[in-house]
C-alpha cells in the first residue's frame, strides 16, 4: 500500500479514491437502501406556548439509525441525500410518515394542532411539489391547515421558480414557515411577498441570551419584524427558563427547544402531552434524545 499519509498530514491514494470518497460512497450505498430497510425514522419535538405552556405544534425531525453506522445525525446525512438525488424521496417519506403520526396521534387522544416538516432546497428543483403535498395529506386523511412546511431562505433565493411553487402550497391550504429566520440572505422586499405565516429565529441568536446584548437585539428586531408583517414569530434552542422570560417579555409567544422537550419518539410525546395535565405522570415522561 502506497504511504498513507504524507508530510502535512495528507493523504495519498490511487488518484480514484480519497478516504473521503470510499466513505461517501459506502455512506451513499446505504442511505439508498435506508427507507426500504426502515432504518430511518422520525423523532418529534413539541412547540409550546411560553406562557400557558401549551402544546401549539411539534417539529418532524428525520433520524437515521443504521446498523453498522449507528445514529447518524441529519447534518451528516441530509446533504449527502440531497447531492445524490435522494432528497425528493426521503423528504417525501417523511412527509407522509409525518401527516400519518398526526392521525395517529388524533385517534389515541392526542390533538396536536400543527405538524411541521422541514423542506430542503432541493426538493423545489423539479417543479411543484404541491401535488405530492396534497398527496400524502389525502392518504393520511390531515387537514391541511394542519400541516406547515419549514424552508430556509435560501429556498426563497436559490430556486427559480420557486415563489411560483411556495404560492402553489399556499394554495392548497398548508403552512409556510421560514426556517433559521436571520442567517440567510432573503431581503425584506422578499419576505414581503412570500405568502408565510411564522418566522422561526434561528437558535444561533437565542443559545448566548441573555449574555450576549448583539443577539438579544437581533431576537428583538425579528420580533417585531414579524409584529410589522402580521407574522407568528417562534424561537428555536430555547434552553433556559430566563431565555423563554425574555422572548416572552419582546412579544415573541412560541417557542421550541430543550427547556420544552427534546426530539423523541411519537410515544413519548403521547405521554407527555397525551394526558389532561396535573394527572401526576411525570414519572412516565420520557427525556427525549440525550445529548
Ligand atoms: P432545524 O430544522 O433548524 O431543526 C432544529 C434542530 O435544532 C434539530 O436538530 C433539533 O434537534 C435542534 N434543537 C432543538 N432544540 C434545541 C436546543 O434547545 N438546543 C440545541 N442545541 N439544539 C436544539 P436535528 O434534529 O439534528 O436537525 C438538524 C437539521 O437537519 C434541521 O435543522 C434541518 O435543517 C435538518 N433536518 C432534520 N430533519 C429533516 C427532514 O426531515 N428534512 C430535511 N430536508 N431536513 C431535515
Ligand atoms: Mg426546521
Ligand atoms: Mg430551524
Ligand atoms: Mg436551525
Amino acid at each position: 500500500q502506497a504511504k498513507a499519509r504524507g508530510r502535512n498530514g495528507y493523504r495519498f491514494y490511487a488518484p480514484s479514491m480519497s478516504a473521503e470518497g470510499l466513505d461517501r460512497l459506502r455512506l451513499e450505498a446505504m442511505l439508498r437502501r435506508a427507507i426500504e430497510k426502515q432504518e430511518v425514522f422520525l423523532h418529534y419535538q413539541p412547540q409550546v406556548d411560553i406562557d400557558s405552556g401549551r402544546l401549539v405544534g411539534v417539529e418532524a425531525l428525520v433520524r437515521w439509525h443504521n446498523p453498522e453506522l449507528g445514529l447518524v445525525p441529519p447534518a451528516r446525512f441530509v446533504p449527502v441525500a440531497e447531492d445524490m438525488g435522494f432528497i425528493g424521496q426521503l423528504g417525501q417519506w417523511v412527509l407522509a410518515q409525518a401527516c400519518r403520526q398526526m392521525v395517529c396521534w388524533d385517534e389515541a387522544g392526542l390533538h396536536v394542532p400543527k405538524m411541521a416538516v422541514n423542506l430542503s432546497v432541493r426538493q423545489f428543483e423539479r417543479g411543484s411539489i404541491a401535488p405530492l403535498v396534497a398527496g400524502a395529506l389525502r392518504e393520511a386523511g390531515l387537514d391541511a391547515g394542519r400541516l406547515q412546511l419549514e424552508v430556509t431562505e435560501s429556498v426563497i433565493m436559490n430556486t427559480g421558480d420557486a415563489l411560483e411553487y411556495i404560492n402553489d402550497l399556499r394554495a392548497i391550504g398548508v403552512g409556510l414557515a421560514i426556517d433559521d429566520f436571520g442567517t440567510g440572505y432573503s431581503s425584506l422586499a422578499y419576505l414581503k411577498q412570500l405568502p408565510v405565516q411564522t418566522l422561526k429565529i434561528d437558535r444561533s441568536f437565542i443559545k448566548d441570551i441573555p449574555a450576549d446584548a448583539d443577539d438579544e437585539a437581533i431576537a428583538v428586531a425579528i420580533i417585531q419584524l414579524g409584529k410589522s408583517l402580521d407574522l407568528s414569530v417562534i424561537a428555536e434552542g430555547v434552553e433556559c427558563a430566563e431565555q423563554a422570560a425574555f422572548l416572552l417579555r419582546h412579544g415573541c409567544r412560541h417557542a421550541q427547544g430543550y427547556l420544552y422537550g427534546r426530539p423523541a419518539a411519537p410515544g413519548e410525546i403521547l405521554a407527555r402531552w397525551g394526558k389532561p395535565q396535573g394527572q401526576g405522570n411525570d414519572d412516565a415522561i420520557g427525556a427525549g434524545e440525550p445529548d
